[in-house]
């Protein structure tokens, strides 16, 4: 079996993972701010707040910038739920901006019109979530000058992006956002097991987040409440937070591997280039890479051309996982989900979306993928295509 992406783990990490397990602290020690430093260094932003998991980071961003109960959260429809989800835990409204058919990332076009419109109707978002779609950041200078038109915040969903580039400056730095979130989950681009990031640049917002991945609890003397002296004790609840800590454990794992992040988004490279040359007499398209960025390839998605092949989707899809071939789809709009579609949202929201949801897939792209491998998917998926139905 060949999974669309996995993990590579180095006795380097493994080592890593072994001292915390020997040391004082499995939790709440020196490796989670050492590991926050060295991705913060590595984006070059000023602050970084190490999570359990890109989902949480995502939770605490959207609260950290005053989303609630009346506001609007906009974000793409061709992104993981959890994307969307953090604004409905904060009580939010999510909606979703159509995606540009080259990139696949949300279309800045779409986004100024769907303003214009939000603005007449009073219903501008707060907070607007574009996501770097398999590691191509999206236009964020676009989508940027459009918040400073509109006054909303913006957070970089890069859960596939760490190790890219935009304007030839890291994915993370936030030059042209509020807060920028990294997912640690094995399929992603570096791993923590479960575990994700918040970067930004505003120490106000970094604060709140550190508050409230830990109950909502402060130790510093200058944060607590007045009280008097007899009352005050080394912590206060000074509001509602969450146990949304990463473990020493996870971070070793992930400081670790940051030794080797540019390695494997070289591989990366190298692995989608073979497939760009080798699928380029197939009728499918290969994913275009704009020139302003520099992607970290977590995914390499193929769209099928319908018209020149006689499969459908389904039977592809079906026939290449009965090779064994694991391939992926990211991802069903979401709100083509059960959950949104019960708010409401019907299946021809997104045009451009609903086209790329019925014509992509996902190939295996992953550091520890074998040539054998590459040109064994390749193989079966030119057969597949041109084999007709019977
Ligand atoms: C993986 C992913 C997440 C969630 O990451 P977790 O660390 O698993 O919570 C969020 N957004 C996108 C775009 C993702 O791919």
């Amino acid at each position: 079996m060949i999974p669309y992406g996995r993990q590579d783990i180095s006795q380097d990490d493994i080592d890593a993972v072994v001292n915390v397990l020997r040391s004082d602290f499995l939790t709440q020690g020196p490796v989670v701010p050492l590991f926050e430093k060295t991705v913060s260094g590595y984006c070059g932003a000023k602050h970084a707040v190490a999570v359990n998991s890109a989902t949480s980071a995502l939770h605490i961003a959207c609260l950290a910038l005053g989303v609630g109960k009346g506001d609007v959260v906009w974000t793409t429809p061709i992104t993981f739920v959890a994307s969307a989800n953090c604004a409905l835990y904060c009580g939010a409204e999510a909606d979703f901006v159509d995606i540009d058919p080259r990139t696949y990332n949300m279309s800045v076009e779409r986004l100024a019109e769907k303003l214009a419109e939000a603005e007449k109707a009073g219903r501008l978002p707060r907070v607007v979530i574009p996501v770097h779609l398999c590691g191509q950041s999206c236009d964020m200078a676009g989508i940027h000058a459009l918040s400073r038109q509109y006054g909303f915040k913006i957070i970089e969903d890069a859960s596939h992006a760490i190790g890219g580039r935009y304007h030839d400056e890291p994915i993370g730095n936030c030059r042209y956002s509020d807060i920028t979130v990294f997912s640690f989950h094995p399929v992603k681009i570096i791993t923590t097991g479960e575990g994700g990031m918040a970067l930004t640049n505003d120490g106000q917002l970094a604060k709140r987040m550190r508050l409230l991945r830990s109950h909502g609890i402060t130790v510093e003397a200058a944060d607590m409440h007045a009280r008097a002296a007899e009352e005050i004790w080394n912590y206060q609840q000074t509001d509602l937070g969450f146990n949304y800590r990463m473990t020493d454990i996870h971070a070793a794992l992930g400081l670790s591997q940051m030794k080797r992040l540019d390695e494997f988004v070289t591989r990366r490279h190298a692995l989608a280039k073979r497939y760009d040359e080798a699928l380029s007499n197939l009728p499918l398209v290969t994913p275009w890479q704009h020139p302003d960025g520099y992607s970290s390839y977590h995914l390499y998605v193929v769209r099928l051309k319908p018209d020149k092949i006689e499969r459908t989707h389904r039977e592809i899809y079906e026939e290449l996982r009965a090779a064994g071939i694991l391939v992926n789809l990211h991802y069903i709009p979401v709100y083509r989900q059960p959950y949104y579609e019960a708010k409401g949202f019907n299946a021809s929201y997104c045009p451009q979306a609903e086209q790329y949801y019925s014509e992509v897939l996902s190939l295996p792209l992953y550091p520890l993928l074998s040539g054998e491998q590459i040109d064994y998917i390749i193989d079966s998926l030119e057969s597949i295509l041109f084999t007709k139905q019977i």
